[in-house]
């Protein structure tokens, strides 16, 4: 009989599914080993359990996945499995296990693309045979026995589906070299049937699954390929799809496209690192900040695909005062989203070559981020890392889009976000612990909102529109706000949207807000629709006496 073959790893969230699994299951019983199943857990469940839950399937083989968010998780559920069924074969695979130096111990290791080696595996320890130690070499290094690819979904998986994230890859393969990333390993880019791709997205969405990640280093890469199926996915406008894309290969013509295709169902998540040329020039990464920066203006523009740009701080030969240009700069752009990350030593990415030179400290284990380095004091990483926090806060949660806007005209994006720094840490530091009441009274009170009509009026908008509220907050209700407000009423239309008065005429378009003064309140209603929309929720703003 043939043996039962498992597959398992521990994901971070709920909301996440583990694809490679998939592969490697399909991979197995193509070649005849059809006691393969694969299983999923959290990485924050008992170790005991989700052994225990293994060691129930009964299995006689185990391969499993280790990446940087359940290293330790992992070797921790090895070892208790090792010491509770000591004839089981364990092989491990992953990321973060690629380019360690030996395997856990009794384990084998595959690095890299592990389809083919996983069967290869299969077939030595169905033989009971330990392979040489050429073959172990071989399956132990990055890049070596690249597989044919073929499509992961099948029916048994849509189950486990329904309220995940479906990650599709139409290409495995990135042609840069950016050496903090380990895609700058890959020889070459290999492209997956557009057919099969299309079958299991409609096996997918048939099934009711709504988000898609696509996982591809780089989705633009072939752009009449990319049209092709954006073209194909726009049909479908109650899903998400999310994509990589380099900025600087978005060219005229797929912006023309990307201006028609349904608002909020594509989001792009860019990579944009550092604005510095020298810096990218050290960290071989190619870049054209014009072109960059012009495509992501017209996308921001447009507002029909929601744009998530990528800054890494700690590069190397970045200083305090080039990460905050970066900021300044890119955050004129008005992304959607801006992520603030800091530079990760991951194991068997290049840039490890310039630890010594640029003297950088990080951490020896995951998440082997940066703590400093020559150009760059721990205590400016600390500052980074606050800063980051409030950006987060005031930023990236977008409830105070239409406030940003006005205070960018004002004053640099840095000082504001100094500004909110320093009042998050005289009221105790704790983003996490202030109530949405409190982040807008803090972020009024901070840039001294109540002084101007259009601030207010501003901030008003922001607590009404971001998110689904029946009332605005006690400070917007007393001086110097009180003149302007009338006792609370709702919109006809729908009894929970509360009626403010302004004192600007609102007119919002494509995400951009333009007020002219009013001689008079003028009153208005957000309506939120009753689901969520995609990647760019939408809700009406309503002018009482238009109804
Ligand atoms: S950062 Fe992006 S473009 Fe650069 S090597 Fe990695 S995947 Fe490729």
């Amino acid at each position: 009989m043939s043996p039962s073959v498992g597959l398992v790893t521990l994901n971070a969230r709920y909301i996440h599914s583990a694809l490679a699994l998939r592969y490697l299951r399909n991979a197995a019983r193509r070649a005849g080993f059809s006691r393969t199943w694969i299983r999923e857990y959290l990485i924050h469940q008992p170790t005991w359990k989700i052994a225990a839950d293994i060691l129930q399937q009964a299995p006689d083989i185990l391969g499993v996945g280790v990446y940087i968010w359940n290293r330790r998780q992992s070797l921790e559920l090895i070892e208790m499995l090792q010491k509770q069924k000591p004839e089981l074969v364990i092989c491990v695979g992953g990321p973060e296990v690629s380019f360690d130096p030996e395997p856990p111990p009794g384990c084998t290791l595959i690095a890299g693309e592990g389809e083919a080696k996983w069967v290869d595996f299969l077939r030595y320890a169905m033989r009971g045979e330990r392979p040489e130690p050429a073959v172990l070499r071989r399956w132990a290094t990055y890049g070596t026995d690249l597989p044919a690819l073929e499509a992961p979904y099948l029916e048994e998986d849509l189950p486990h589906l329904q309220h995940r994230y479906a990650y599709i890859e139409t290409s495995r393969g990135c042609p840069y070299r950016c050496s903090f990333c380990l895609s700058a390993l890959d020889e070459t880019v290999r492209y997956f049937d557009e057919a099969v791709i299309r079958r299991q997205l409609t096996l997918l969405m048939d099934a009711g699954v709504r988000k898609f990640k696509f996982v591809d280093r780089t989705f633009n890469l072939n752009p009449k390929r990319m049209r092709r199926l954006m073209e194909w996915l726009a049909q479908f406008e109650d899903r998400e799809f999310h994509f990589e894309v380099v900025g600087d290969l978005l060219r005229e013509d797929m912006l023309d496209f990307l201006s028609t295709v349904p608002r909020g169902v594509f989001q792009f998540e860019i990579g944009i690192q550092t604005v510095d040329p020298e810096v990218n020039a050290r960290i071989e990464r190619r870049q054209n900040n014009d072109t960059l920066f012009a495509a992501l203006e017209r996308l921001v523009r447009e507002d029909r695909v929601h744009v998530h740009g990528d800054l890494i701080f700690g590069l190397p030969g970045e200083t305090r005062e080039k990460i905050l240009e970066s900021v300044e700069r890119v955050t004129r752009l008005r992304l959607h989203e801006l992520q603030l990350g800091f530079l990760k030593f991951l194991p068997g990415a290049p840039i490890s070559g310039l630890i010594k030179e640029h003297d950088y400290r990080y951490l020896s284990h995951p998440p082997y981020e940066m703590i400093c380095h020559r150009d760059l004091a721990a205590g400016d990483v600390l500052y980074l890392k606050a800063f980051a926090e409030v950006f987060d806060l005031f930023y990236n949660s977008k409830r105070f889009r239409f406030s940003l806007d006005f205070q960018f005209r004002r004053r640099r994006v840095v000082d504001v976000f100094d500004a909110l720094r320093e009042a998050l840490d005289r009221a105790g530091g704790k983003s996490d612990a202030l109530s949405l009441e409190a982040q807008y009274e803090l972020f009024a009170r901070t840039l001294k909102v109540a002084d101007h009509p259009e601030a207010r009026d501003r901030l008003k908008l922001d607590y009404l529109y971001h998110q689904r509220v029946f009332r605005l907050p006690g400070f917007m209700q007393r001086a110097p706000w009180p003149a302007e407000e009338a006792e609370v009423r709702t919109w006809p239309g729908d009894r929970r949207s509360p009626v403010a008065p302004f004192r600007h005429v609102l007119r919002l378009t494509a995400g951009r807000l333009e007020l002219t003064p009013a001689p008079a309140p003028v009153e208005y209603a957000v309506v939120h629709p009753p689901k969520t929309q995609g990647y760019l929720p939408a809700p009406r703003l309503c002018r009482v006496g238009e109804e």
